[in-house]
């Protein structure tokens, strides 16, 4: 058993199916010149084993990865024609007679070398794809042939060393069980992403497993716990199979929760809108009874393809957001790219610290055209909905009001052209960098509304990379820290009368209500599969009881201290409720109130 880092919730068990890194230690074996025809046979041989993997695992991958993503696997077969490459391995045989797997290596080597110095992201990508193909070559010249490929007609765990966004987003969730990978962080927006997507998923194993996990072994996966089993015993394959059961059953009892009023017991409502980056995601938070869209990550209709998207076609997608909301809010942010989102057909420049450089309205604010495309299109959807808009990574006044000045002119192109929009859009922006929490008194008087980016907020206070892993301990919501810096946001949005929501994992977490009740606020935004869990928790609780709440989590001196003030909260509710009704445990970490529906 490996202990990593629970980042979805559920239990998953399966084969493992392994998206290879293959990393090669081989001695520099010298051939004799008699033997030089038949080590060219030998790498031909190679090569066109390769290509015609490669053409299997694109096949394959349509399912997996998606269309657009086996561009990928085109770029890898060219690599094999291409003649420079080629070249150098034959050169390298020839005149140096040295094996063809050597060859190959020390070529890689150069070409990596080489692309990796220069000061341009697509080469260095390139590079990546050199060492890829050519990893792939080395595999069977070593004749280290091991099944590559996902398993056509049976669901799999997904194992990698990495996952990226853009993987996410054409991941096949009918065939995808679980997602172990060995680094990452539980607010990365593959963690995000998996959680919406209702697929437990365990990160962090880096250096925790005696040996790697292979295409074919079975796992069972807790992504609660953050549990890895490889090839575990039969008694505990069996204790998992009856708590998946239970927890099969929990969900389909929160179902019912749906068209529940989202109320304390004594009345006080509270919003739970759901958090999308997709259509589909909006229908799933639509059977959850979402009261709305608190934030739609539009970055990811970026992604995966070769050019930017359309006006027409980012409208086409908001307006039926909108539309399909029947009148509910649809709070859209403005393109977020940049961190680890990126799109392969934007060239950004190479950063030491992509959380800290060049994103989101950063790049809009140089990047007007882009940015007045997707405001055209969010303007034109507007007509048909309840749309807002919002601006991610605000941290001066000043690029609010220029964000605002290209809104403004986009509306005036509009309104020149004829075209109807709504114009009393709300305008907001995250509260996501500590500059902007000390500054939001003057933000909260030129905007409609503030939705708190807890992800980045915690990172960017802290200094804790959410992606990390090594430094996921240190990522801690409940620092009385960030408390103080929520304080101050919705003490600055009250005293201007604006809207305030929480969209960050936060929102999600149940142990955290009574601390939004406590702050006043009556919107959290939080990912799909979180809205039924936090409802059930919600209609067992007491507003009286949070309302005055942050007196005491003001002193908090640690976050063991917070989350102490916010455990006895639910002691107390539940000891109320429970005198009255059935016995029930409060709940555990982002666990449903209920104790009948405890995992
Ligand atoms: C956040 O930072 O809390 C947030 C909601 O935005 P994202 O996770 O997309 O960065
Ligand atoms: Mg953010």
């Amino acid at each position: 058993m490996v202990r990593g880092i629970g980042a979805s919730s559920g239990i998953a068990m399966g084969r493992a199916y392994v998206i290879p890194t293959w990393e090669w230690d081989f001695p520099d074996k010298l051939i004799d010149v008699a033997d030089l025809a038949y080590e060219f046979e030998r790498l031909y041989d190679g090569i066109r084993h390769s290509k015609d993997e490669i053409e299997q695992i694109k096949q394959e991958f349509v399912n997996v990865l998606g269309e657009e993503q086996t561009q990928i696997f085109d770029a890898h077969l060219a690599i094999l024609e291409d003649p420079v490459f080629m070249n150098e391995v034959q050169g390298i045989m020839q005149r140096q007679y040295k094996a063809a797997e050597v060859a190959v290596k020390e070529t890689i080597e150069k070409f990596v070398n080489m692309f990796d110095l220069l000061d341009d992201g697509y080469m260095k990508e390139r590079a990546l794809d050199i060492k890829d193909v050519g990893n792939r070559l080395l595999k069977h010249l070593l004749g280290a042939l091991e099944e590559t490929l996902p398993p056509r007609d049976q669901p799999y765990i997904l194992v990698a060393k990495e996952l990226i966004p853009s993987q996410m987003v054409h991941l096949d969730v009918t065939q995808t069980l679980g997602l172990v990978t060995m680094m990452g962080g539980k607010t990365s927006h593959v963690a995000i992403m998996a959680r919406a997507m209702g697929v437990p998923y365990v990160l962090g194993l880096e250096g925790k497993l005696q040996e790697p996990i292979q295409t074919g072994d079975f796992l069972v996966i807790d992504g609660d716990e953050g549990i890895v089993y490889v090839n575990p015993p039969e008694h505990e394959v069996e204790r998992y199979q009856r708590m998946h059961e239970t927890w099969k059953q929990q969900q389909d009892q929160l179902q019912q929760l749906a068209d529940h009023p989202s109320q304390t017991m004594d009345g006080m409502q509270l919003h739970l809108a759901a958090n999308i980056s997709s259509i589909k995601e909006l229908e799933q938070s639509i059977a959850k009874g979402a009261s709305g869209v608190g934030l739609f990550r539009t970055e990811f209709l970026y992604m995966n393809r070769t050019s930017f998207p359309e006006e027409e076609e980012q409208f086409d997608v908001y307006r039926e957001a909108a539309e399909r909301l029947g009148g509910k809010p649809l709070v859209i942010r403005t393109l977020d790219i940049g961190g680890d989102k990126h799109l392969d057909y934007l060239e950004l420049p190479e950063e030491e610290n992509p959380s800290l450089g060049y994103r989101a309205i950063r790049v809009l604010l140089d990047r007007v055209d882009l940015f007045k495309t997707q405001l055209r299109a969010i303007l034109r959807a507007s007509h048909y909905g309840s749309i807002k808009i919002m601006y991610p990574m605000i941290s001066t006044l000043d690029e609010l009001r220029r964000a605002n000045e290209v809104l403004g002119e986009v509306k005036e192109e509009l309104t020149a052209a004829g075209i109807p929009y709504s114009n009393h859009i709300p305008v907001g922006i995250m509260i996501e960098l500590p500059a902007a929490v000390m500054i939001s008194d003057l933000l909260a008087k030129e905007v409609d509304f503030f939705s708190i980016g807890t992800n980045d907020l915690v990172q960017y206070i802290l200094a804790v990379d959410r992606m990390n892993e090594q430094v996921a301990h240190l990522y801690d919501p409940f620092h009385p820290a960030v408390l103080r810096m929520l304080k101050l946001t919705s003490d600055s949005a009250k005293a201007n009368g604006i809207h305030i929501s929480v969209c960050g994992e936060l929102a999600g977490d149940v142990r955290a209500l009574p601390l939004w009740m406590s702050l006043g606020i009556r919107e959290l935004s939080m990912s799909v599969s979180s809205i039924l869990r936090m409802k059930n928790s919600l209609i067992q609780s007491r507003y009286s009881d949070a309302a005055n709440l942050w007196q005491e989590l003001a002193g908090c001196p640690s976050s063991a201290s917070v989350l102490q003030v916010l455990g006895r909260y639910w002691e107390t509710d539940f000891a109320k409720k429970t005198a009255k009704e059935e016995p029930s445990d409060p709940p555990q970490s982002e666990s449903p109130a209920n104790g009948c529906m405890q995992r």
